[in-house]
């Protein structure tokens, strides 16, 4: 449909990443006849799921509905085997769809993106690399990923330590044996708490390094029968439409809240009896907790439910020291992104597992031989960083970007992540970021998210084709305008808390500016937004000749 512009190294767009966001941009941009490269650090396709291959990861999403949509014969033919797939499956459907649509030949793997610079005078980006290459486009796309740059933290001593040493974040892929060894792990974000379970059954000893206690739900993962996965596909249209609609992009067909029959919280919690709480943890555990609607939304209910949890921890744990020790504290449910688990608690019920719980005395430093802190010297083996990962921006901010007038995306960036809708940033003409800050991304299921930005992105360079358009760019009102808004929506709510520190505020990075990052609204109001901006003629955008 558009006339392909291919020089050697000139291309009408380079997508950086190949994640499933930038697997799909160039599977689109292909059917619309551009000549595309796509940039990827990693030697395959797959993102999140080439890296993260530690032992327990999995999504914690339902796969029916954390796969693509945008192809019916994909989703017809992919057979997910559990509720919640592991990584090996998740990766090798991304394998799946990579040879399916045949996107290996447009990718170069093992390649890093160093810098990426908007040229003034040609109006084309130059996208370099570090093994030193040089391409020119019209379109700059970063499918970079949003969870993609580990974060290892600055613990004096790190580099005396004698054993193995891991991220999460950068699994071996050959895989790690830990029988007859002892492990240290450090965090207990989603990342340490699938961990934790699976090495702790492996490992001689696994001593468990925790600065700040999660809120965690049992993920009631199950498998799949055929009966389900037929029925699931016969309603796919219905259910692909209702997760575009919804607020976080899951609908949970067929298994309900906190997985079990019930489909929606319904019960206020300030208006229940303490003996109605205490039949309702007798019967549920913790799965009776996101039952109740007002938790989110009131900081009196969230105490209330904060308390049920905390009961809930001390008739799972049985050591009481422990428990107290894995008993979240002084901030609400909802602040951190939710964490759901397999045995976690029971996990610190067997013998070879120890819980360090550093609010006790944190971490002095790391020695030959394991973890000094405050309580005292521990020794292993094996060392895991769960520590996470610079979110959101680390992977954008790590290039060298920059947009007209050589102005960088460092500094305009300073105060904090500024976009328009998080698909563009003002100054930074052509550049996309898929699931960019100020789009509901982390708050979602994320490949719903990225469909509807690869979607938004490939009309809107069809509609420049069109209509003769060279560039657009997000103008400086409509950014700020936006800002306020992600900033009005998060404001009031558990994830802004003050008391809240979670990476969505850049708050475990050090010296990251505190803000808000992800679009607080919901997927599908965002969609009306986005689709608006659209009919009205791309309000907020500059395009021009
Ligand atoms: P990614 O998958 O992160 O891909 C980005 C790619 O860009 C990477 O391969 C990276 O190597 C490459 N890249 C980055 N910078 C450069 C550069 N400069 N040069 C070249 N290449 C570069 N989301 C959910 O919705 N549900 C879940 O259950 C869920 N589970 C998760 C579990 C884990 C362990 C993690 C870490 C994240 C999880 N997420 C989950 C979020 C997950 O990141 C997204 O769901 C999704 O996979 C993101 O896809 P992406 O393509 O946007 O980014
Ligand atoms: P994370 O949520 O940021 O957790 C990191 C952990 O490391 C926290 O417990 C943190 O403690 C701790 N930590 C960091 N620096 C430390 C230090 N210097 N000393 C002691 N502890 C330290 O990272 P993550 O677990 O990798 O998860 C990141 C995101 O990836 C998730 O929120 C989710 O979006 C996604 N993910 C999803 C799944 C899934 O279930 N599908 C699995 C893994 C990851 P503090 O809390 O005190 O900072």
């Amino acid at each position: 449909m558009i006339q392909a512009h291919h020089q050697s190294s000139e291309y009408d767009a380079i997508i950086v990443g190949a994640g499933f966001a930038g697997m799909y941009m160039l599977n689109s941009l292909k059917k619309l006849g551009l000549s595309v490269k796509v940039i990827e650090a990693a030697s395959d396709v797959g993102g999140t799921w080439f890296w993260n291959r530690y032992p327990g990861a999995r999504c914690d999403v339902p796969s029916m509905e954390y796969s693509y949509s945008f192809s019916e014969d994909l989703q017809q033919e992919w057979n997910w085997t559990e509720v919640m797939a592991a990584q090996p499956e998740i990766l090798e459907y991304a394998n799946h769809v990579a040879d399916r649509l045949e996107l290996r030949a447009d990718i170069q793997f093992n390649t890093r993106v160093s810098a990426a610079k908007f040229l003034d005078g040609d109006k084309r980006w130059r996208v370099d690399t570090e093994a030193g290459e040089t391409y020119i486009c019209q379109f700059c796309i970063m499918a970079t990923g949003c969870l993609s740059v580990p974060n290892t933290p600055q613990i004096d001593g790190a580099e005396t330590f004698k054993g193995d040493v891991y991220h999460t974040g950068e699994w071996p892929h050959t895989g790690v044996d830990f029988e007859n060894i002892s492990v240290g792990i450090i965090g207990t974000g989603s990342s340490g708490i699938q961990a934790i379970p699976v090495i702790a059954e492996q490992a001689k000893h696994l001593t468990v390094f925790q600065r700040t206690p999660n809120y965690t739900m049992p993920a009631h993962n199950r498998p799949l029968t055929e009966d389900f996965r037929e029925d699931a596909k016969d309603n796919y249209a219905d259910i692909r439409q209702r997760q575009r609609e919804s607020i976080a992009g899951i609908i949970g067909y067929g298994f309900g809240f906190g997985g079990s029959d019930t489909v929606e919280p319904t019960e206020a919690i300030l208006e229940t009896s303490a003996e109605e709480r205490e039949a309702a943890l007798s019967k549920e555990g913790f799965s009776a907790i996101p039952r109740y609607i007002d938790i989110g939304l009131d900081m009196s209910a969230n105490e209330l439910a904060c308390d049920m949890y905390r009961e809930q921890i001390s008739r799972t744990v049985k050591n009481p020291q422990t428990a107290e020790g894995l008993m979240p504290r002084g901030y609400p449910i909802g602040c951190k992104r939710p964490v759901i688990d397999t045995h976690y608690y029971d996990t610190f019920n067997r013998d070879n597992t120890t819980l360090v719980d550093l609010r006790q005395g944190g971490i002095e430093k790391i020695t030959e031989t394991g973890v000094q802190t405050s309580q005292g010297q521990f020794d292993f083996d094996a060392l895991v960083y769960a520590t996470g990962f610079d979110a959101m921006t680390g992977a954008l901010l790590k290039m060298d970007v920059r947009g007209a007038g050589g102005v960088k995306l460092s500094d305009h960036w300073q105060a904090g992540p500024r976009t328009y809708l998080g698909l563009q940033i003002n100054g930074f003409p052509n550049m996309f970021t898929i699931t960019g800050p100020g789009s509901p991304s982390v708050l979602s299921n994320m490949i719903v998210s990225i469909e509807q930005h690869v979607d938004w992105i490939s009309d809107c360079i069809k509609h420049m084709a069109q209509n003769s358009l060279q560039l657009i760019e997000a103008s400086a009102e409509a950014e700020e305008n936006w800002i306020a808004h992600v900033n009005e929506v998060a404001n009031g709510t558990m994830l802004t808390a003050p008391s809240c520190n979670s990476w969505y505020l850049g708050a475990n990075i050090v010296g990251k500016p505190r803000i808000f990052m992800p679009y607080a609204g919901g997927v599908g109001t965002y969609r009306e937004y986005c689709d608006a901006v659209v009919t009205n003629n791309y309000e907020g955008f500059k395009l021009s000749a």
